[in-house]
């Protein structure tokens, strides 16, 4: 199977800069953003913040980095941070929170990993020297684990409200905001208004290399500029990897609803094949996640054989398979993806039954 052949879903992270892109970085204005500004660093600063109604904003490395430096800006040790059970801060990151900045983390299981006020309401610890100070509510839009899964607005303003109104800060991981943006028609700004600080990353479905941005209020940025150096994320000539996002932002937001389409697509073929389930009405974005009857075979053995047949996903459970949509997958793709997926299925019934 040559590379140009296989369909890879692994992740929408994948995708390599196109040559206009490519272009834009070779060309860019740079300059040291340690010691001076760097004039593309300090653009697609002023973009993103604009885009989502703030006064500022940090490029980094990676999301990793700009949830830990939130994380670090909100709390100081010993304090606690709520979140839902399935998220990236606390599943992904290491438990970086902890091992970086002696932070407790209150994981509460959502509803399909949404968390509503219910959830949350009783959450906060009494002040008393025995317990730890919680001080930050972090939520995740999409949530990556849920499927790419769209929060609900009105919660997530009600949970907010709620925080601020009890004195806790917010923070969002907006790793796939603009998915979010595009699958809800819900501004960016909307969508930022109830926050202190959003993670967006450029590298995801956007279609940057590198590159993710906190953005806030201009009140932050000495501090956080602290705390991106403390943890290795001061960076020189960055305008050279900031153009690549500076040109994703300008170009790759509104060709997110091909992503989501085109996973509509899978999703929709995959509803349809015996011993494969997915509910359709999950899709929300670029993320499918179906269900393999473990009758039929396990799901990493079920990603082997797809493997084998042209496409590559991920096994996201015993019983489960993650395919992402990105920008190298079009619509044909696509739909050769999902009849790949039931041949493969139907294959499998066949040796078994
Ligand atoms: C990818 C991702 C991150 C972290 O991004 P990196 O750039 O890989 O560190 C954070 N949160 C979510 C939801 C993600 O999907």
């Amino acid at each position: 199977m040559t590379q140009q052949a296989m369909i890879d879903l692994r992740s929408d992270t994948l995708t390599k800069p196109s040559a206009e892109m490519r272009q834009a970085m070779a060309g860019a204005d740079v300059n040291d953003d340690v010691i001076d500004t760097d004039p593309t660093v300090a653009k697609l600063q002023t973009k993103i913040a604009e885009m989502l109604g703030k006064s500022a904003a940090l490029f980094m490395p990676s999301g990793t980095m700009t949830n830990q430096t939130a994380v670090r800006l909100h709390c100081k040790p010993g304090d606690e941070l709520i979140c839902e059970e399935g998220c990236h801060i606390y599943n992904y990151e290491q438990g970086a929170y902890a091992s970086l900045s002696g932070i407790a983390v209150r994981a509460i299981r959502g509803d399909n990993y949404e968390l509503s006020l219910s959830h949350v309401a009783e959450m906060i610890r009494p002040d008393d020297e025995h317990t730890p100070r919680t001080t930050l509510v972090c939520l995740e839009n999409t949530h990556n684990k849920g499927g790419g899964k769209i929060l609900n607005f009105d919660d997530v303003v009600e949970i907010c409200s709620w925080a601020h109104e009890n004195g806790l800060k917010t923070h969002l991981d907006g790793a796939r905001l603009f998915n979010a943006v595009i699958g809800s028609g819900i501004s960016a700004e909307r969508w930022a208004e109830h926050f202190d600080t959003i993670s967006v990353c450029f590298s995801k479905g956007l279609g940057a290399p590198v590159g993710s941005a906190l953005v806030g209020d201009q009140s932050m940025i000495a501090e956080l500029r602290r705390h991106r150096k403390l943890f290795g994320g001061g960076m020189r000539q960055s305008g050279i990897i900031a153009a690549g996002a500076l040109y994703a932002l300008e170009n790759s937001v509104q060709r997110l609803t091909e992503d989501h389409e085109n996973a509509k697509l899978i999703a929709q073929t995959v509803s349809d094949v015996d011993g494969l389930s997915v509910n359709e009405s999950d899709v929300h974005t670029n993320i499918v996640i179906f269900q393999v009857d473990p009758g039929l075979c396990s799901a990493p053995e079920f990603c082997e054989k797809l493997l084998a047949a042209g496409v590559w996903t991920f096994p996201f459970s015993n019983t489960s398979v993650r395919a992402v949509t990105h920008l190298h997958i079009d619509a044909n793709q696509a739909r050769r993806a999902g009849e790949i997926i039931a041949e493969t299925a139907n294959a499998t019934m066949n040796v078994s039954s």
